[in-house]
């Protein structure tokens, strides 16, 4: 009887709550306008700025990440991007040729500056102008071309890249390209293209930085005397720092705040932030020092100017722009973020994997290559498998902005992984290459690199904030399914319709949520052997493809959760948050690193390399995991969180010593997967300079190491004892004085000795490093 009134209280509970549910009159009325009211009431205040950053660019991978079930059927499917034939020709000449013309030490210690020449040939053959398109003059390169391009530049001279880089990323021409009026377009552009106008774009100011939309420049619109006229124009007050290309530009791309006190324009007085073009010469703006970023010698530094008057028709799209230019920056910086970082910074890694790869075998302690030993190999593998998947992030991602996306997350993950990860790769280097690397000069191939790579890290979001804030709080608000809908539910300013918007997208959230927590579950409990995935991909990739489905629906959860119980107060909560964003970008470099394995045909003998990468990168998305979980302010969730997601354990150690061991070895030997791995590598001929010496080095020691095996043995069964000769550096002509090696042999260790003492040479100065070379001696007439 009693069981019976129970089935029966339940089915008519249950009856009630579905019809509860499903009649949304009622649902509205009954739940969803109480949770309505209480969501209005701690949803975060976002000031506009804040807003338009979020809302700007697209979506892309991203969201198929974020949404628990991503489809890589379309990962497989995202074209594969290519040069055309005139961008090969620009890579195999153009960028060889200025590549050819620059000396990184010459630039960095001399002349402060690229020499004339470089500047005249980068200005001339149109590096300055790659995104303009061809109507304009320009070169009209894709975005992997232009990756590509600076990719390489980076590899040899960081002045030279960033000289490049700067105008082709968030700058006027980007702005003039999208928001310019066609008479700006028409005189700009062309002139653009060709490097007679050099371009920079100042919004950094001395008291914002990070938060750039708090800048205290400002604008007032005004009357004033405009070539011998009387117009409605701006005066603008100005102080910038850190501008690059600053000291040498001549047009002068400005963010400030635009007043109307005297309702010149119309009744707004705060017309928000506003881009101008300011030329060079322009009465009162001052341009022209410099800052001296890390002895990167690019033209950086700052401008002022006070009340400057100038047209309206300053403003980047005319008067129509004015107060639009928070949204067009926002909408500008996802294109260039996706290429320039992540391609100057793989630039970067790919110089260390080459020359720190081939230094560890032409280099010999204790009588044998230090790249043999385990210790060496652990930071070799490091900078093998993170080029191979910093590469794999670059070129995906720029192929993103050639398919017409502007994706604001994963340009920021491309940006910040990219540039941590270069850290670790150029750190790694230093330490393999040891005191070679630490003294300068222009034998060191690495120490330029070492003492610049904080620049990217703090440049284009700094990186600290960029994982805090945008990773995750971007992440969740554009690619999430509801959260988004539910936020423009709660400010729509007519309150029923945002009632009937926001019971839609919160019943659609709840539904989600349980879906994915039973997914996870699931998915936890079969260790994702079900999850099915597509026949065509590589066998031995299988199964990451399974755990990567698996971590995304486990990440849709908690990140769904965590929102819940945290809600606003995760925007504060920024070491949770940032954690959050690391599991996103894990899931992003993962997606990223196999879809390069199969744009490459699988090649088995990278197949280490993909696989150390993908073991290093799940094993660290646990990691972010576990620190989510681990603390998690309410304890009780943090315990179930962890029974959903890990319900028998981790998944994932450390990638093996036996993977690792082979990727280091691939890095100390010419092969083919090392020119891939390296590729964009500027590789000068020759043992006059650094790189090209020990490319050099690397293949005579490698030729000289069965000769050196002989003379090892020789050595063991007595026949150099005694012999002062028998030490590294003149072991050669002991042998060769004993008969152990022929005459031939001799001449080939003899060699080999020569581009060793090359390669580890370290330059030395006169003792006051030349500086009486520089400062001329002062003669005076005797009294
Ligand atoms: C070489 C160089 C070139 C540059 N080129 C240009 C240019 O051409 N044009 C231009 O306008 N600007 C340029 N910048 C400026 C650059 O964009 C800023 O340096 C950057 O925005 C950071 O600002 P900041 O240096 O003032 O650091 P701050 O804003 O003072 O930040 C300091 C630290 O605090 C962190 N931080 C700040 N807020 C938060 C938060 N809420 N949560 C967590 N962490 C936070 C940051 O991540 C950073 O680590 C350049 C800078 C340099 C160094």
């Amino acid at each position: 009887m009693l069981t019976t009134i129970i089935s029966v209280f339940v089915g008519v509970t249950l009856v009630c709550l579905a019809v509860l549910l499903n009649v949304r009159s009622l649902r509205r009325a009954l739940i969803s306008r109480r949770i309505f009211a209480t969501y209005k009431r701690i949803l975060p205040q976002m000031s506009d700025t804040e807003r338009e950053a979020l809302e700007a660019g697209t979506v892309w991978w991203d969201g198929e990440l974020f949404r628990g079930n991503p489809d890589w059927n379309k990962l497989l499917a995202y074209p594969v991007p290519k040069l055309n034939a005139e961008e090969q020709s620009f890579m195999d000449n153009e960028v060889e040729h200025a590549c050819a013309l620059v000396d990184d030490w010459q630039v960095t210690n001399e002349l402060y500056d690229l020499s004339p020449e470089a500047w005249r040939y980068i200005k001339d053959k149109g590096f300055l102008g790659m995104i303009i398109p061809k109507r304009y003059g320009g070169l009209e390169f894709s975005a992997y071309a232009h990756s590509q391009v600076v990719t390489k530049l980076s590899t040899r001279c960081s002045a030279l890249s960033v000289s490049v880089m700067v105008p082709n990323s968030l700058g006027p021409a980007e702005l003039l390209l999208h928001y310019g009026t066609e008479a700006q377009k028409n005189y700009y552009l062309p002139r653009l293209a060709k490097g007679i106008e050099v371009p920079a774009f100042a919004l950094t100011s001395p008291w914002a930085g990070s938060d750039a939309g708090s800048i205290p420049d400002v604008g007032i619109v005004c009357r004033g005397l405009w070539q011998g006229k009387e117009v409605v124009g701006m005066r603008v007050t100005w102080d910038k720092r850190y501008i690059t290309l600053g000291p040498v530009c001549t047009i002068l791309g400005l963010a400030f705040h635009l007043y109307d006190p005297d309702g010149l324009l119309g009744s707004k007085k705060h017309m928000g932030i506003t881009c101008a073009l300011v030329p060079r010469d322009t009465p009162g703006a001052d341009i022209g020092r410099r800052h001296q970023p890390l002895n990167a010698m690019f033209m950086n530094g700052p401008t002022r100017g006070k009340e400057v008057f100038m047209p309206l028709d300053y403003v980047i799209g005319g008067p129509a722009m004015v107060g639009q230019g928070w949204r067009m920056l926002m909408e500008s910086l996802a294109a260039g973020r996706s290429i320039s970082l992540p391609a100057s910074n793989a630039g970067m890694a790919q110089l260390t994997a080459r020359t720190v790869g081939a230094y560890a075998r032409v280099r010999s302690q204790f009588r044998m290559a230090i790249g043999r030993f385990e210790g060496v190999e652990e930071p070799l593998t490091r900078i093998g498998a993170y080029t191979y998947m910093m590469d794999a992030v670059r070129k995906m991602t720029a192929g993103a902005v050639d398919l017409g996306e502007k994706p604001s997350v994963v340009s920021a993950i491309a940006k910040y992984h990219v540039t941590e990860r270069a850290r670790q790769v150029v750190n790694d280097g230093m330490d393999i290459v040891g005191g070679k690397g630490i003294c300068l000069g222009p034998s060191n191939f690495i120490g330029r690199a070492y003492q610049q790579l904080p620049i990217g890290i703090t440049v284009e979001g700094a990186n600290i904030l960029t994982r805090s804030m945008i990773l995750f709080g971007q992440g969740a608000i554009r690619c999430h399914p509801y959260v988004l809908k539910e936020m423009k539910s709660a400010y729509n300013e007519d309150a029923e319709q945002g009632l009937r918007d926001f019971d839609e997208a919160f019943f659609g959230h709840a539904g989600y949520t349980i879906k994915h927590g039973f997914g996870a579950l699931a998915k936890g409990l079969t260790g994702s052997h079900f999850v099915s995935v597509p026949d065509n991909v590589a066998p031995e990739t299988k199964r990451y493809y399974q755990q990567l489905t698996r971590f995304s629906s486990a990440f849709a959860f908690l990140a769904d959760i965590s929102m819940l119980v945290l809600g606003g107060e995760l925007k504060r909560r920024e070491k949770l948050s940032a954690r959050l964003g690391d599991i996103l970008s894990m899931l992003y470099l993962c997606s990223a690193t196999l879809k390069r394995y199969e744009s490459e045909g699988r090649q088995q003998a990278d197949a280490p390399l993909m696989h150390w990468a993908m073991w290093d990168t799940m094993y660290q998305a646990q990691m972010a995991f576990d620190g989510v979980i681990a603390n998690f302010p309410v304890r009780w969730i943090a315990r179930f969180l962890n029974r959903i997601v890990f319900p028998l354990g981790h998944p994932y150690d450390v990638p093996s010593d036996r993977i690792g061991h082979q990727v280091a070895k691939l890095l100390i030997e010419p092969s083919a997967s090392r020119d891939r791995l390296t590729a964009e590598t500027y590789l000068p001929k020759g043992e006059n300079e650094a790189v090209g010496a020990v490319e050099l080095a690397l293949l005579a020691t490698i030729e000289a190491e069965p000769i050196e095996a002989r003379i090892r043995a020789a050595e063991k069964s007595g026949a150099l004892a005694d012999n002062p000769e028998a030490n590294v550096r003149d072991l050669a002509h002991a042998a060769f004085a004993a008969g152990i090696v022929t005459a031939a042999e001799y001449a080939l260790l003899k060699r080999r000795n020569e581009l060793r003492d090359i390669v580890i040479r370290v330059d030395d100065f006169p003792h006051d490093l030349g500086r009486s070379r520089q400062q001329p001696l002062v003669h005076k007439a005797a009294a």
